[in-house]
C-alpha cells in the first residue's frame, strides 16, 4: 500500500521562484539543447545525437551510414532526456513550435527502431552482432530506460502515442530476451528499472513490472556475471574491470546491501527503482534495504549541499565521512537522482526527512548546476574554489571555477531541465483524501479528490507560506527539521499542531486559508569531527539554502575567521542581485597574510564583515574564490 503517490505533472502550475526557473529552462535550456542535438549550437562540442539516429535508420535499410556513429555509447540518452524535459515544458505551457520539434525528433527516432523493437544507434550503426553482448558497458538498457521515461512523459503531456508505442515495443523486445527467454543479464547502469515501473503504471502491462523486478532481483546474485560476459567477447568500450562489483552495486543481492557504493548516479537510480518496486509490491524487505542505503548516504556520505559521490575517480562514493570540500565531485545528476530516490521513499513511508533532503539537494546542488541565465552548467559541484589550484592542480583538474558551455558527456544539463520542469511531482503528492505538500513551491496544485491548493510564497527567501485550499479533505504539510519552531494560522486563527513524522495534518471542511511561518533564523553549522578538513570550520545556512563566501564580496576568503557568537544580519531581498536574492552578513575577522610560506608570527586579526550569498548562485560574477566552509575565530 503506497503511503502517497506523485501528482501528474499537468496538475501543478508553478509561480514565483520555481516559475522563474521553469521559464529559463523553457526559454533557454530546451531550445539550446535542441540545437546541440542537431549540431546547430555555436561554440558547443559536436553531439551528433540526431545524426546517429538518422544513420542508424540508414543502417537498418542496408544503406551507406555516412559519417557513422559519433559520441558516447549512451549518446541516444541525450535525445531522450531532452524529449522528457520538453514534454514537461509542453504539459503546462502549450508551445506549438516546441511540440513540432519534439514530433520531428520522434519521427527520426522511429526510423532507427529495428523490426523486433530493438533501438540503440551505437550497436545498430557499428555492429548488430554485438547487441546485448556487453551489458557491462554497452548502456543499451540505460538508454532504453530514458526512452521509456521520455515516452511516458510525452504521452502524459499530450496524449500522443507515437513515442509511447516505440518505447513499449522496445520494452517488449527486452522482456522477450530477459524474461521470456530467461537470458541472464542485468543493466550495467541502472535506470531502466525505475522507467519500467513508470511504464507499467501507465500501460498496466504486467510484463514491465516483471522485467523491472527481474533486473532488481537478479542484481548481485551472480557477482561473476560481468566477468563471464567479458570472457565471451573480444571488445570493450572503456576496458572496464568486470570484477568491480561495488562500483556497479552488484557485489551482493540488493536486499543484502547496506552501504552506498560505486558510481553515485548509478547507485541512486538503482535505489530509486528499488524503493519504487518496494512501494508498488509492498515489499518490506526491499524497503528495509532502501532505508539502510538511504541512511548510509544522508548520514555519512552526503555534502551539506546535498551533493553525493565525493570522488572524481569513477564519479563515485568512497568511504563514510570522506567529504573533502575542495576536490568534491558531487555530480549534479547524482543530486537529481537523490531527489528521485527521496520521493520514492515517501511512497513507502511518510517521513519529513525525505522532503528535507529533496529540498536540500534541489535548492543547493541542483540549482548550482545551472548558471542563472540557463546558458552554462556544472557537472562537478565543489564546496571550495581556490583560484590557481582549482582546475589547475592535477588533483583538482575536475574542479572548475566557472560553468562550461556543454560537455561531450552531456548528462547533467538535461537532467536539471527535466527535474525543474517536473518539480510539481516532487513538491506535491496525494493519497486518497490527503494532499501532501512536501516542498514549499508556489503555484497551483490540484488533486484527484477534487481539492486544489494555491500556494503563495517567496520561499526560499520568505519563510511565510500561504495555502488557499479549495474543496474538502486532509492536507499534510512538511515541517522541515531545520525550522526550530513554526507558527500556523488557519482562517486567521492561530493553531497549535505537533508534527507527526515531520508533517502536520489539517482537516479541511470546504475551503481554508492556511499560513505556515517557518523559522528563518540563519544557522551556523558545524561538521562532525569524523569529517577531516572541516573541524574548526562553519557553514552558514538559512532555511534550505546553504550560503557561501565568494572572493568578489570578501577578498581573500581564506583569511576569514567567522565569529559564531554574533547573530548574522539578513539583508533585504535584492531583485537585481544574482537573479533576486538575499545576502547574509556575518561578523568576522580577517587574518593578516604572511609573506613567508610558514611563519611563527602571531596571527593579526582585524574585525570585518563576511558577506555570504546562496551557494546555488556562486560562480555567476566571474571566476573567484569560493568557500562554503570557513574558519571560525
Ligand atoms: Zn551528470
Amino acid at each position: 500500500m503506497k503511503t502517497q503517490r506523485q501528482i501528474p505533472v499537468t496538475s501543478y502550475k508553478a509561480s514565483g521562484f520555481i516559475e522563474k526557473y521553469q521559464d529559463i529552462v523553457h526559454r533557454e535550456v530546451i531550445p539550446y539543447q535542441h540545437n546541440v542535438l542537431f549540431d546547430l549550437a555555436e561554440g558547443a562540442e559536436k553531439s551528433h545525437v540526431a545524426a546517429n539516429f538518422i544513420n542508424a535508420a540508414k543502417a537498418l535499410k542496408g544503406e551507406d551510414v555516412g559519417d557513422g556513429f559519433y559520441g558516447m555509447v549512451f549518446q541516444d540518452s541525450d535525445a531522450y532526456k531532452w524529449l522528457e524535459a520538453a514534454a514537461y515544458a509542453i504539459a503546462d505551457n502549450p508551445d506549438k513550435k516546441l511540440e513540432q520539434n519534439v514530433d520531428e525528433l520522434i519521427d527520426i527516432i522511429a526510423e532507427a527502431q529495428d523490426k523486433d523493437g530493438y533501438l540503440n544507434t551505437y550497436f545498430t550503426i557499428k555492429d548488430t552482432e554485438k547487441r546485448w553482448t556487453n551489458l557491462l558497458e554497452g548502456h543499451e538498457l540505460y538508454c532504453a530506460g530514458h526512452l521509456i521515461e521520455a515516452a511516458c512523459a510525452y504521452y502524459e503531456a499530450t496524449n500522443k502515442r507515437k513515442l509511447l508505442d516505440i518505447a513499449v515495443k522496445n520494452a517488449e523486445c527486452i522482456y522477450e530476451r530477459f524474461v521470456a527467454q530467461n537470458t541472464e543479464g542485468i543493466p550495467g547502469h541502472p535506470e531502466i528499472e525505475l522507467a519500467l515501473l513508470r511504464l507499467y503504471r501507465l500501460t498496466e502491462n504486467k510484463h514491465f513490472l516483471e522485467l523491472s523486478e527481474r533486473f532488481i532481483n537478479e542484481r548481485g546474485k551472480a557477482p561473476d556475471f560481468w566477468a563471464r560476459e567479458a570472457a565471451k567477447r573480444d571488445w570493450s568500450v572503456w576496458n572496464s574491470d568486470p570484477w568491480s562489483n561495488d562500483y556497479r552495486q552488484s557485489a551482493k543481492p540488493v536486499r543484502e546491501q547496506t552501504e552506498a557504493t560505486g558510481h553515485a548516479v548509478r547507485a541512486v537510480y538503482l535505489y530509486t527503482g528499488m524503493a519504487d518496486l518496494a512501494a508498488e509490491t509492498d515489499d518490506k524487505e526491499l524497503f528495509a534495504a532502501c532505508r539502510r542505503l538511504w541512511e548510509n548516504i544522508v548520514h555519512k556520505k552526503m555534502y551539506i549541499t546535498g551533493g553525493i559521490g565525493s570522488t572524481v575517480q569513477g564519479e563515485a562514493f568512497t568511504v563514510d565521512h570522506d567529504l573533502p570540500p575542495d576536490t568534491a565531485y558531487a555530480e549534479t545528476c547524482a543530486s537529481v537522482g537523490l531527489i528521485f530516490f527521496a520521493e520514492k521513499m515517501l511512497e513507502n513511508e511518510i517521513n519529513g526527512e525525505y522532503g528535507d533532503i529533496m529540498e536540500l539537494a534541489f535548492y543547493n546542488t541542483v540549482l548550482a548546476g545551472m548558471q542563472l541565465d540557463g546558458k552554462r552548467f556544472f557537472y562537478v559541484n565543489p564546496l571550495e574554489i581556490d583560484l590557481g589550484i582549482s582546475g589547475k592542480a592535477c588533483t583538482h583538474s575536475h574542479v572548475l571555477p566557472s560553468r562550461p558551455q556543454w560537455y561531450a558527456c552531456a548528462c547533467c544539463p538535461p537532467n536539471v531541465a527535466r527535474l525543474i520542469r517536473s518539480i510539481g511531482k516532487y513538491a506535491y503528492g496525494e493519497n486518497g483524501d490527503t494532499a501532501f505538500c512536501h516542498l514549499f513551491t508556489s503555484g497551483k496544485a490540484s488533486f484527484s479528490n477534487g481539492m486544489s491548493i494555491e500556494c503563495t510564497t517567496n520561499y526560499p527567501y520568505d519563510m511565510a507560506v500561504k495555502y488557499a485550499v479549495c474543496g474538502s479533505g486532509k492536507i499534510a504539510i512538511r515541517i522541515p527539521k531545520w525550522s526550530k519552531n513554526f507558527t500556523l494560522q488557519i482562517n486567521g486563527e492561530k493553531v497549535l499542531r505537533t508534527p507527526e513524522n515531520g508533517y502536520i495534518f489539517i482537516d479541511v471542511d470546504k475551503n481554508a486559508e492556511i499560513t505556515l511561518t517557518l523559522d528563518g533564523t540563519p544557522r551556523f553549522m558545524k561538521a562532525s569531527n569524523k569529517v577531516p578538513r572541516l573541524t574548526g570550520m562553519t557553514a552558514l545556512m538559512r532555511g534550505p539554502l546553504v550560503y557561501c563566501f565568494e572572493g568578489v564580496d570578501n577578498g581573500d576568503v581564506r583569511a576569514l575567521r567567522i565569529d559564531r557568537s554574533q547573530t548574522p544580519t539578513i539583508g533585504e531581498f535584492d531583485p537585481q542581485l544574482l537573479g533576486g536574492t538575499v545576502k547574509i552578513t556575518a561578523k568576522a575577522f580577517r587574518a593578516e597574510d604572511c609573506d613567508d610560506l610558514y611563519s611563527d608570527a602571531a596571527e593579526e586579526l582585524t574585525p570585518c564583515e563576511a558577506v555570504a550569498i546562496p551557494y546555488y548562485a556562486w560562480g555567476n560574477r566571474g571566476e573567484n574564490d569560493m568557500r562554503v566552509w570557513v574558519n571560525v575565530v
